[in-house]
């Protein structure tokens, strides 16, 4: 049995990285709320109308559908031995929904992860970020660039040109940063009356050692199970 897993933390803090890589190592899938509706948004599909302005503005999609979006993806059979959830949940009422929907199949998540960076490097690391639309790789100009050139993807040859996320302008930024603050302290708490609140502290280290944080829970973690 592979890790029901959380990931929280502010936009900009390393959660798509981190979550990729520990979805790597534990092979289990990284569901990414902000990718699926990016999809959404490129494939133009029905519900891109509806999400479209929220992600625009870096402001909230709505709990109801956010959430009917996770419980069908949590459903698919490759999350049946575990996830990383990047992303979700954002609000109490979501991180109340995941509850419940776990109830149902008589299951629990089995760490929330805070994942914990200073506003002052949030900003420098979000202006310095990269992503490749072809692939999904997540460059940082400063802590994790791209082998040959700042503008392409240098991961198995994809080569894609690298792009800024629309929504990593100063502008937006400074909202969803005041968001993750509101809505933020709710669900830590939330996580940590239960008992799984591990926090990751990544202020000034490279994603490789903050890596090496997570993976020694996780391990301690699997210890414990055998034990
Ligand atoms: P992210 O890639 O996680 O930073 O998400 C990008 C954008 O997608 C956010 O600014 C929101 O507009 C939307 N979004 C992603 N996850 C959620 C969520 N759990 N609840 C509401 N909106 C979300």
């Amino acid at each position: 049995m592979g890790f029901r897993i959380v990931l929280l933390g502010a936009p900009g803090a390393g959660k798509g990285t981190q979550a990729q890589r520990i979805a790597a190592s534990r092979a289990i899938p990284h569901v990414s709320t902000g990718d699926i509706f990016r999809d959404h948004l490129q494939r133009n599909s029905d519900l891109a109308r509806e999400i479209e302005p929220y992600m625009e503005s870096g402001s909230l999609v709505p709990d109801e559908l956010t959430c009917a979006i996770v419980a069908r993806r949590l459903s698919e059979s490759d999350c049946s031995h575990g996830y990383v959830l990047d992303g979700f949940p954002r609000s109490l009422e979501q991180a109340e929904t995941l509850e419940s929907l776990l109830g149902q199949r008589a299951e629990k998540l089995d760490v929330a992860f805070d994942l914990e960076v200073s506003d002052k490097e949030i900003v420098e690391r979000l202006t310095a970020r990269r992503m490749c639309p072809v692939c999904g790789a997540i460059y940082n100009l400063k802590y994790d660039p791209p082998r040959e050139s700042e503008d392409r993807c240098s991961r198995n040859g994809c080569a894609g040109a690298l792009i800024r996320r629309p929504d990593d302008t100063a502008e937006t930024i400074r909202q969803r940063l005041a968001i993750f603050h509101e809505t933020t302290e709710p669900i830590r708490k939330f996580y940590d009356e239960r008992g799984i609140l591990r926090t990751v502290v990544a202020d000034n280290l490279m994603p490789e050692a903050v890596f090496v944080k997570f993976e020694s829970v996780l391990n301690a973690m699997q210890a414990a199970r055998r034990s």
